[in-house]
């Protein structure tokens, strides 16, 4: 069945080469979006320049071609994107919607760790800046975690769209940058299952349509510690991505493919036989 009107995405931060729960990520979305006969995006998501290592984005790209993983139209870095994210937070200060706050950590975890919008009325001039969340979603439908409802205060918290370093947060450009690319389903993993509420305030805010929302169980190595580049998860391997290709699809608990060599043959048979219900309905799974 051909779905011509599924968008799906893959966004990495280029803060180190892809590793195995990265291609877990990439592998999930691609699969997704091709067995549905949709298209398949990938935006560099290079905000954060202190943790950005040069040549992370290329080299990201390069293994994903060498998985046979080809995305659809040009790639999308998020740098090329701060005036528009600026634009909105402007909008947002002139309509109250927003306003800055020059709390401390120390300051929100007094308040009991969930910031209380107490400098709404204040009209500081500089800091961070918030996000004021009136509306609130709690709730929503995960394709593959089900009912997520998640705490009333946290739900509610009047979030930071841009850092007191002037660096714009994640929440706001994903959301942004998501609409703009008409994505219809996001597929990631399960470490963003939480935050998705608050990007639903976003999308409701912004009077976009709501994508749908599909979180991958986490690859980790203990409980609660997922695999990343900050724990210097071992980058996979783009000179021979045969084996960590079978070990990403095992994971996702598809059936495993005719090992013939080609990646690309290989890649074909696992969008064909792609079962969004045999993905395990985990948050994570440890690796042995
Ligand atoms: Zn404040």
């Amino acid at each position: 069945m051909k779905n011509i009107h599924y968008r799906g995405r893959f966004a990495p931060s280029p803060s180190g080469a892809l590793h195995f729960g990265s291609l877990v990520a990439a592998l999930g979305s691609y699969l997704r979006a091709r067995h549905l006969g949709g298209q398949w995006l990938v935006r560099i998501e290079d905000i954060d320049p202190p943790r950005e290592v040069p040549g992370a984005a290329d080299d990201i790209l390069r293994t994903l071609e060498a998985f046979g993983l080809h995305w659809d139209g040009a790639v999308v870095y998020q740098s090329q994107c701060l005036a528009n994210y600026q634009a909105q937070i402007d909008t947002w200060l002139a309509q109250g919607h927003a306003y800055y706050c020059q709390c401390s950590r120390q300051q929100i975890r007094t308040m009991g760790g969930i910031y209380d919008g107490r400098c709404q009325s204040q009209h500081k001039q500089h800091g961070a800046i918030r996000w004021h969340n009136d509306q609130g979603c709690q709730q929503f439908n995960d394709q593959l975690q089900g009912h997520v409802a998640t705490d009333h205060a946290f739900a509610q918290e009047d979030f930071i769209i841009r850092r007191s370093d002037g660096l714009y947060a994640y929440q706001l450009a994903v959301v942004m940058d998501d609409i703009t690319a008409g994505i219809t389903e996001v597929v990631r993993g399960a470490d963003l299952l939480e935050a998705t509420v608050r990007q639903i305030s976003l999308y409701q805010a912004l009077d976009a349509k709501v994508p749908d929302w599909l979180h991958l169980p986490l690859a980790c190595q203990q409980p609660g510690s997922k695999l990343s580049k900050q724990n210097h998860a071992t980058p996979v391997d783009k000179q021979h991505p045969h084996a960590a290709f079978s070990a990403a699809l095992a994971f996702l608990g598809q059936t495993p493919v005719t090992m013939t060599g080609n990646i690309g043959d290989m890649l074909a048979e696992a969008v064909a036989q792609f079962d969004l219900e045999a993905i395990p309905k985990q948050k994570e799974i440890l690796l042995c």
